[in-house]
């Protein structure tokens, strides 16, 4: 409680009407707002991270390797299995989520004086990013269909002249992969500027077949960073551990920034004992992708209000969907019948996270629902 006499707090202008980033977290039936996998891990994989941490236990009197190059290694191992690019050890960066990564990418190359740049509708912690490093904020616009114009993203890039250009490959919320010739060409443009390019493929195992990984890309352009998670694909979004792939000079001048000891020893641990998993986490993603290409298809037979509804091409494990008239309503009333999704993106959209085949399920019959339910109102 204030009392009167409390001094007032030195708060920073630009956070004084701010509030704490986040998704509502509400304890009901079916969760599908923030995109995670819907299957826990197993038991066996469960055994196996408890005897990682509980090696690492035996040490915790110690600080942890500040550079994990064990960890650096296997991360390096699994690219290479997932993507096909093999890079070096050297190449890879890790912190507590990609969200860290991508501060530790605007601490050393945004800050005061200059400018992040990307392309709205897209990820709402970026412009927090930019925030939180005193970075000034800019963002081009999407295409009507949520792709970006390579036209106009360079003259964009000409205009701002940004240190940093924030990509998602997919993007949140729209599910929109960046095709290669789009990214090239955006490459070339921040080369001459110079920047560094963010290519945020947090949901990038979700991929269409066909659609390719900037990962390709990171040996011919050294401004180039393709940034990963556990989070998603993975099934470890508690476990907190993003990375990134990037030229050894781009991925040291993190090293600088990074504060000391930033990955415990713990969730070193947790993550090299989940990798060596891979196999069994990752083996649920293509029922997943089967799962979002058909929840696609019986959106777009859905109609509301006369209209069939719309639906973004998505290259990741959840789909945006509108238009609603009356968005905040579609939302209320799904979670009314025990399903939560994200109120998101651009006015009339929603987005909906693929779930396990009965959370979707649920999620459709409560559209239909509410649906049916505004009709007659
Ligand atoms: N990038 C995108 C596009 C995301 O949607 C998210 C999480 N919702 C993240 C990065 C951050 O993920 P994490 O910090 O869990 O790795």
């Amino acid at each position: 409680m204030t009392t009167p006499d409390a001094p007032a707090l030195p708060l920073r202008p630009e956070l004084a009407d701010q509030v704490p980033y986040g998704a509502p977290q509400l304890d009901v039936p079916v969760l599908l707002n923030v995109n995670e996998n819907p299957y826990p891990p197993s038991e066996e994989v469960v055994a196996g991270i408890a005897a990682g941490v509980a090696d690492a236990a035996r040490t915790l009197n110690r600080y942890p390797d500040r550079d994990f190059p064990a960890l650096r290694q296997d991360l390096a191992d699994y690219l290479a299995v997932e993507s096909g690019v093999r890079v070096a050890p050297e190449q890879v960066w890790a912190a507590n989520g990609s969200n860290e990564v991508m501060l530790h990418l605007l601490q050393a190359f945004g800050g005061p004086g200059r400018t992040a740049l990307s392309f709205a509708p897209t990820y709402s912690m970026y412009p927090e990013y930019a925030r939180d490093t005193h970075t000034r904020w800019v963002t081009g616009r999407r295409a009507e269909d949520f792709t970006i114009d390579a036209t106009t993203a360079v003259a964009t890039i000409e205009a701002e002249q940004p240190s940093v250009i924030l990509l998602a490959s997919p993007n949140n919320p729209t599910g929109t992969a960046l095709p290669r010739a789009t990214l090239e060409v955006v490459l070339e443009a921040a080369a001459r500027i110079p920047a560094v390019v963010v290519v945020d493929e947090a949901y990038a195992e979700f991929r269409r077949a066909g659609t390719p990984s900037a990962l390709e890309l990171v040996d011919t352009y050294p401004h180039l960073a393709v940034t990963r998670t556990m989070s998603k694909a993975f099934a470890a979004a508690g476990l907190r551990l993003g990375y990134l792939a990037a030229s050894a000079p781009l991925v040291d001048a993190l090293r600088v920034v990074r504060l000391p000891y930033h990955l415990s020893a713990v969730t070193q641990a947790a993550a090299r004992a989940a990798l060596s998993y891979r196999d069994v986490l990752l083996a649920q993603v293509a029922d997943l992708r089967a799962q979002r290409d058909a929840l696609v298809a019986w959106l777009r037979r859905q109609h509301s209000a006369g209209r069939p509804v719309q639906v973004a091409e998505s290259d990741a494990n959840f789909v945006l969907f509108g238009t609603f008239a009356d968005r905040h309503a579609v939302w209320q009333g799904l979670l009314d019948r025990g399903v939560l999704i994200r109120e998101t993106g651009p006015d009339g959209w929603l987005r909906v996270s693929v779930g396990t085949r009965e959370e979707t399920q649920a999620f459709q019959d409560a559209l239909t629902d509410v649906i049916a339910e505004q009709e007659q109102g």
